[in-house]
């Protein structure tokens, strides 16, 4: 791996660029030591000479969207971290019910887009704190909705730099997965096929939401969400809220005393207490029902 070699090339190019870039200052959970070096390509050029040149110096990369669902490691990211939300936000309409959106864009610019075009079945998005791009590779759902629902192609570009589109039906869509789960593919851009509605209707289920995002979820502080996947038949937060675990803090890392399906960052809480935290969780979890929680929250770095 060749940081220097990489970065020098990099100024020679104009692409922008951060080193020992503090991930604490890019993830939701306020959490994470620094990545070696953080790029941010601004169109798929940029994004495939940065790729190239990862390749050639023997960088590995990580592609980030808002980080909202990561749990960055205490001793940073060894290599490139890909930032795909300083760029590829553009949402075009393609005809009266069809939206394309780039991958960085936020989920909520995409649903306020939705709403001042009279086009639902996103809402059930809004304030969900991801990229689109993250939105697909996580397919991101609340309140009965899905990704899955009302996608109908992604783009994306493969490791050896080739561009290909795919419809929904081969994105491998189900529970917080995708096709792109663990792979190299870096998602694009995506087209949603949606519903004419009235703005009235659509901005009132948009409130609904985010009302009920207020109320029952600690959103006061850094969290990455639900920490846990639903398994089935139960619901994370009660397995955990019977376990008596509500409140429970290992250092700075606290399960929420508002919806114990959250852990939260209560201030200067580390990767590691969150990682203790969450393995006490799924111990004691696992003693009083039998069931094993799987993480949601995705851990990353060294
Ligand atoms: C307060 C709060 C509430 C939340 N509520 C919900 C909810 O209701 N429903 C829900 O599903 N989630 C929820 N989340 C979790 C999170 O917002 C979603 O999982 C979201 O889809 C993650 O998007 P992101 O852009 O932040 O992705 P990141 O966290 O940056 O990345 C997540 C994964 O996606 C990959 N990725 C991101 N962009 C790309 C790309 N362009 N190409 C390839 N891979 C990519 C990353 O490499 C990583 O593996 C919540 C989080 C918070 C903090």
């Amino acid at each position: 791996m060749d940081i220097t070699a990489l970065v020098s090339t990099l100024n020679d190019l104009k692409i922008e660029y951060l080193c020992d870039c503090p991930m604490s200052l890019y993830t939701s959970f306020k959490i994470g030591g620094p990545a070696d070096v953080m790029l941010k390509p601004h169109n798929v050029e940029q994004l495939k000479t940065a790729l190239s040149l990862c390749k050639e110096h023997n960088v590995p990369v990580f592609i980030l969207g808002k980080g909202s669902n990561l749990l960055v490691s205490d001793d940073g990211i060894e290599g490139a971290v890909i930032n795909i939300s300083s760029g590829f936000d553009e949402i075009k309409l393609l005809n009266d019910t069809t939206v394309e959106c780039g991958a960085g864009a936020s989920l909520s610019a995409l649903c306020n887009f939705c709403l001042e075009h009279g086009l639902s079945g996103l809402e059930f998005a809004f304030g969900i704190p991801g990229s689109v791009g993250g939105a697909v590779y996580m397919n991101a759902g609340a309140y009965g909705g899905e990704i899955k629902n009302v996608i109908t192609s992604a783009t994306y570009l493969t490791a050896d730099g080739e561009e290909c589109e795919l419809p929904s039906d081969k994105l491998s869509l189900s529970y917080r997965k995708s096709k792109f789960s663990g792979n190299d593919d870096i998602i694009l851009s995506a087209k949603f096929e949606l519903k004419p509605d009235n703005a009235d209707n659509i901005r009132e289920r948009m409130n609904d939401f985010i009302g009920r995002r207020k109320d029952k979820q600690p959103l006061c502080f850094p969290s990455a969400g639900s920490t846990f996947k639903r398994p089935e038949g139960y619901y994370a937060g009660a397995l955990i809220e019977g376990s008596g675990l509500k409140g429970f803090t290992v250092g700075g890392a606290q399960v929420s005393e508002k919806h114990a399906g959250f852990v939260i960052n209560k201030g200067g809480a580390t990767c590691k207490d969150v990682t203790d935290l969450m393995a006490h969780i799924v111990k004691t979890v696992k003693e009083n029902y039998g069931v094993t929680l799987e993480a949601e929250v995705i851990k990353i770095g060294r």
